[in-house]
């Protein structure tokens, strides 16, 4: 559910009209909308209900401040994976003892970044990570509290570049070496275990791989427990997936995920931490774009936008489906055409979607992109020199910009000329 709908015929993010935040800040651009994020994050909250547990957001599906602080005013924690995502969790005001530290490669320069602010946990991925968290921690004085990430070897049925969990992938240790890993882990003077970690994917449309996995990991607990160590916490990562295109069946919701919690863990009576990014994050925002051109090709059209690849990469990078409307809704029966709509960047990778029906839209016309809000503006780079587009908050009859966009002058002067060529 979302609060983008036609309200009068105009496209409306809650009760702003997208026409006018595009007339005040421009085209192309975000727009995330706060009475959705909230909803998403009690979506979560309600199929967790009566289970003690917190939702540590993915960040990384949108990082801007923003949105971190509105979450953490709700009480979310944060999931992160670099001690950039650290930094910002930290400065948009979440308490360290809600951060918890995830990755395959985490360095010892992020490791002391977060054991010096506050850490909720590490979920460490693998032997030579967890010696070398220990030999940090050790070295700071302190203890550093963890979890393993266990790869549970299960198919989480997604597209092959975020799913996680096969024994293939490069993430966690493997389940059948857990065992081993914790006794390691409990002889370290620098590491105190609290938990296990699972991630076994993302965009997963179906709850049967969860169920295999948090099966496995409900057997792992109880192994683990019986070998004398202290797991009180589970964390089952994110991945739950949305829909991006509506005339497919539905992914499974968040009360469906919650039961699935509950039948396969809950008896352990473990404290649960659930790691959800794209589900919070991605239908709470568009990407709004202008049409710059109409161009007539040999046998197809093409909807040339002013957004490309670079503001939106999913299309290009996992050939992802997005939903896109125009912004001035199409009276009823209209006729709609099949057209390419393609951003301006110089490769044919630069296509957002293939014959898609659409009505007619001339110059000048404004597009959005739905389930935008997630994986969109933190994936966005300056390829071509196209500025990073601006980023804007919704909350009911309110909007801010809550990234701007950068000059060219800023752009090109975070280069420099090497003295010898001056
Ligand atoms: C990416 C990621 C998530 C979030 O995944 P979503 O599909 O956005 O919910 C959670 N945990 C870890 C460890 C991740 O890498």
């Amino acid at each position: 559910m979302d609060h983008f709908q036609y309200q009068s015929g105009a496209l409306c993010a809650e009760r702003v009209a997208i026409a006018d935040i595009a007339r005040a800040v421009g085209t192309p651009f975000y727009v995330y909308s706060s009475a959705t994020l909230t909803r998403h994050y009690q979506v979560f909250q309600e199929a967790l209900a009566g289970m003690d547990h917190l939702i540590c957001y993915a960040m990384k599906a949108n990082s801007n401040q923003a949105v971190l602080r509105l979450m953490a005013n709700l009480g979310a924690g944060m999931d992160v994976v670099s001690g950039g995502e650290y930094a910002r969790a930290i400065a948009a005001g979440v308490p360290g003892e809600r951060i918890v530290f995830s990755g395959v490669g985490k360095t010892a320069d992020e490791m002391r970044m977060a054991l010096a602010g506050g850490v909720r946990q590490f979920n460490v991925e693998s032997e030579p990570e967890l010696l070398a968290l220990d030999a940090v921690a050790r070295e700071m004085g302190l203890c550093a509290p963890i979890t393993i990430r266990v790869n549970p070897d299960v198919d989480a049925k997604t597209h092959a570049k975020i799913a996680t969990g096969k024994s293939e992938n490069k993430f966690g240790i493997p389940i059948a070496r857990a065992r081993e890993a914790y006794a390691q882990a409990a002889a370290l003077e620098g590491v105190k275990v609290v938990g296990i970690d699972v991630h076994i994917g993302s965009q997963l449309t179906e709850l049967a791989p969860y169920e295999a996995a948090f099966t496995k990991v409900a057997e792992l607990c109880e192994l683990l427990r019986a070998d004398g160590h202290d797991i009180r916490r589970l964390d089952l990562g994110g991945g739950l997936g949305i829909p991006y295109e509506r005339s497919n069946s539905l992914p499974p919701l968040p009360l469906d995920y919650g039961a699935v919690v509950r039948r396969t863990l809950g008896h352990l009576g473990c404290e649960i931490e659930i790691e959800p990014g794209r589900l919070i994050a991605g239908n709470a925002g568009l990407l709004v774009a202008g049409v710059t051109y109409v161009k007539q090709g040999e046998g197809r059209n093409f909807l040339i936008l002013d957004a490309a690849m670079n503001d939106l990469l999913r299309p290009a990078m996992y050939d992802a489906y997005h939903e896109i409307i125009p912004v001035v809704e199409p009276e009823a029966g209209v006729e709609t055409r099949p057209i390419d709509i393609v951003g301006p960047v110089c490769e044919t990778g630069d296509t957002f979607a293939r014959q898609r029906a659409m009505p007619p839209l001339a110059a000048g016309d404004l597009v959005a992109f739905r389930t935008a809000g997630a994986y969109g503006a933190v994936m966005a780079s300056e390829y071509n020199t196209r500025p990073m587009i601006p980023e804007v908050l919704v909350q009911g009859d309110q909007f801010a910009v809550v990234r701007a966009r950068p000059s060219l002058e800023e752009i090109i002067n975070r280069d420099s000329i090497p003295l010898w060529l001056a």
